[in-house]
């Protein structure tokens, strides 16, 4: 599949493009904006697409740690479980933050 890349070893969460015909569906955000800047400027080099979805796969942190960095290319749909946000719930309750 030459439409789909991983971005790996950027932090400890894979990133993931999947390039369609007039735009991008994000997979993972990464644990933070510092290393998702980085995945962003070579997802730049490969196409300039805009995002249209970013597909987010649990609620955990390195899935969620860059997505302001992808929501600053503009306004694309958010996917997650229908549960996102109970899980996110006791995930803060237990101290720890998403
Ligand atoms: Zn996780």
């Amino acid at each position: 599949m030459d439409n789909v890349y991983t971005f790996t070893g950027y932090s400890v969460q894979s990133v993931s493009m999947i390039v369609g015909k007039d735009g991008l569906i994000i997979v993972d955000t990464g644990i933070d904006s510092a290393s998702t800047k980085k995945v962003l400027a070579i997802m730049r080099k490969i196409t300039t697409l805009a995002i249209k979805a970013i597909l987010i796969a649990h609620e955990h942190s390195e899935c969620i740690g860059g997505i302001l960095v992808f929501m600053k290319e503009g306004c694309p749909r958010i996917w997650a479980m229908s549960n996102f946000r109970d899980e996110a719930y006791s995930f803060k309750r237990e101290g720890l933050s998403a």
